[in-house]
């Protein structure tokens, strides 16, 4: 979750925040496969639990392990017909402040944190129970869900991923907001994020860059919390949200510089965008490598992007995603059908 101080310029969306699908030019097929590598599970379950960080409501979240060609795959254990919510970027219903899989109240919110964490660490196949519409909202990073993840260990299974890059740089603009895939020139993932409120906010300009490995991603993002501004706060409090949580709990940035808070590194905020990156390219279901480029990018262009990469897979890809092997006895009715939507 992360809170743009400036209203980004003006772009046609669809209602839910997601800017309008404008068609892709065909050319040919511009991703390409790389590689392949084995698939990752956790060695054991792990339980993380917390108030949510929008409804206050404590919640439960159980990180289980899973078969191969799984994926990350929610499973609202609260509801009497459990909900199956695999995490799909054609599954997305929602990029205003968060990104959203699902119809609420039957769906999860608030996803990138913890889909951060476990792309961050290389993981591939894992159910995710949570008793609630959200995760728990910790301290607005994915510093606990990585710690635990790391304390359970993960393990190797017995089948590859296939690794996708680009031919040529795939870009999604809205306004001054960008955000660019480019080719992988050797085999590694790096995003790099420039963060420009604007002059006069509170937030200063700052950018990161950052070779994303299991190891950097837990020293150098995972503990990034999320972040607003102190009038972005109170708007928040007056519609009811994050009720139960003080300036002490989260990066709020008032006139002065954050409040009633120290920063854990110089440009956390930057930093933070690229965890919310590699949440919303969890959606992707397949393994990267290259270079991504954003500029003031949030949730609406990082999802955007995800999907006109889907829509650049061979289409014997997209009919059969590498991750489809969900047991049907956890299917609900629910998503069996919104699976007709696969990308
Ligand atoms: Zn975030």
């Amino acid at each position: 979750m992360s809170i743009p101080s400036v209203a980004l310029p003006s772009f046609p969306t669809d209602g839910a925040g997601r800017p309008n699908r404008r068609p892709l030019a065909r050319e040919g097929i511009i991703v390409r496969k790389l590689g392949v590598r084995p698939q990752r599970t956790l060695r054991h379950e792990t339980i993380i639990e917390g108030p949510g960080l929008l409804s206050g409501r404590h919640v439960r979240l159980r990180l289980k392990p899973a078969p191969v060609n799984t994926g990350h795959v929610f499973v609202r254990v609260d509801l009497p017909n459990p909900a199956v919510i695999p995490a799909r970027a054609s599954l997305v219903t929602d990029t205003h402040r968060r990104t959203t899989l699902g119809l609420l109240p039957h769906g999860v919110t608030l996803v990138e944190h913890v889909l951060s964490a476990l792309h961050g660490l290389g993981l591939d196949n894992c159910y995710i129970e949570v008793d609630g519409p959200e995760p728990p909202g910790l301290d607005g990073s994915s510093w606990s869900f990585a710690e635990a993840i790391r304390a359970v260990g993960t393990l190797p299974q017995r089948a590859r991923r296939t690794i996708w890059t680009v031919r040529e740089p795939l870009s999604v603009h809205a306004g001054s907001a960008s955000i660019t895939f480019q080719p992988a020139e050797r085999d590694e993932l790096r995003v790099s994020y420039l963060l420009d409120y604007g002059p006069g906010s509170p937030i200063e300009k700052q950018r990161h860059s950052l070779l994303i490995t299991p190891e950097t991603y837990f020293r150098d993002l995972a503990p990034c919390r999320t972040f607003l501004l102190e009038n972005e706060a109170y708007e928040l409090h007056r519609a009811g949200v994050g009720l139960h949580l003080t300036p002490a709990d989260l990066l709020v940035f008032g006139k002065k510089g954050i409040i009633d808070n120290v920063p854990r590194f110089p440009n956390e905020p930057a930093r933070h965008k690229i965890l919310d990156i590699l949440g919303d390219f969890a959606l992707f279901g397949r393994d990267i490598r290259g270079h991504i480029i954003a500029c003031r990018s949030g949730h609406p262009l990082n999802t955007e992007l995800v999907r006109r990469l889907l829509d650049q897979l061979p289409r014997p890809r997209r009919l059969m995603p590498e991750s489809t092997s969900i047991p049907s006895s956890m299917m609900s009715a629910n998503i069996a059908a919104s699976r007709c939507r696969l990308n």
